[in-house]
């Protein structure tokens, strides 16, 4: 009888992660944090791959919920592409930078020697310095966890570097009308690099597929306009209003403008979940406000993180 030859098995394991950067981070949040002006990496879970050698496709599909997945390991060129599209669940995110909805891909490439036995596992990054990275990076952290609130079965989707429809140079909102979350620019600051924008406009995403609003907000209460007219017909005290001295992004509306019930309870909501999605739910919370905030004492430019207590009475009369 012959001999028989036992090959061993080899595994090459790719464990992949999205980088995100943020002007915004102060640093203090217990989840997704990195020192300012570094990357972070969060795990690419249940984010769409393929993996070529050779160029023959060897590997494709949504990873689990650690990131990683395994190939034979063979000698030859390799191709691992993440794409920004996570699902679990039944769940599906998907992030598009243009209005085409034509994939951005990320590719890692590298030639290896092959494996005699044994597993070789490779750390990979994606979308460093990109907004498409870093909103992949939220989706599929929000769509790992449970209590983030996206309902399985739904379809989510984000446009990254597109001002909200029909509104112009806006700063960020999720459209009721499209049923998406758009990620613009005001006076050239992209929103995309702001993360509580980020987890705000996400937060009005989640609240309208579990509860059917908000709708298009009414941010016009007491005479207040909408925040495009200049100096508008606001007879409310100044820290009461967000003109003029919100300016760096839109002056719908505001940390401490006055505003009618349905309206304050979505924003409220918005920046709560924004809270809870960068910070561990075991430990006090904290959120840096994106808006300038006007105090007796003056003004505090954003990004706020201390809380600043005021007596500040704005009910209507
Ligand atoms: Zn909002």
């Amino acid at each position: 009888m012959a001999p028989v030859t036992v090959q061993a098995q080899s595994t090459y394991e790719f464990c992949n992660f999205w980088q995100y950067t943020w002007n915004d981070d102060p640093g203090n949040q217990d989840f997704l944090s990195h020192p300012g002006a570094t990357f972070g990496n969060g795990p690419a879970n249940h984010t769409w791959h393929n993996i070529w050698r050779d160029g023959q496709l060897l590997s494709s599909g949504y990873m689990d919920d650690s990131g990683c997945v395994e190939t034979p390991a063979v000698a030859g060129d390799y191709i691992v592409r993440l794409y920004p599209a996570v699902s679990k669940d039944s769940t599906t995110f998907w992030i598009w930078s243009n209005d085409g909805e034509s994939w951005e891909v990320f590719d890692a490439t590298g030639t290896l020697p092959g494996l005699s036995s044994g597993t070789q596992t490779f750390t990979v990054w994606y979308g460093s310095n990109t907004g498409v990275g870093d909103m992949t990076a939220v989706a599929a952290n929000a769509n790992n966890r449970p209590e983030m609130g996206l309902v399985s079965g739904e379809h989510y989707k984000a446009y990254v570097d597109k001002n909200c429809p029909g509104t112009g140079n806006f700063s960020g909102c999720y459209s009721s009308d499209n049923g998406a979350l758009y990620l613009g620019s005001h006076n050239g600051q992209r929103r995309i690099w702001t993360k509580h924008v980020v987890g705000h406009e996400l937060g009005h995403m989640v609240s309208s597929h579990l509860a059917g609003g908000p709708q298009n907000g009414y941010y016009e209460a007491d005479g207040c306009t909408d925040g495009y007219v200049w100096p508008d017909t606001c007879n409310q005290p100044q820290e009461c209003q967000c003109n003029p001295h919100v300016v760096s992004s839109n002056g719908v509306h505001c940390l401490q403008s006055r505003e009618y019930m349905n309206d304050a309870a979505q924003e409220g909501w918005a920046h709560f979940y924004a809270t809870a999605l960068f910070n561990d739910s075991t430990s006090p919370g904290s959120f840096t406000y994106y808006k300038e905030f006007d105090t007796y004492g003056g003004v505090i430019e954003p990004p706020m993180l201390n809380y600043v207590s005021r007596n500040i009475s704005c009910a209507l009369a």
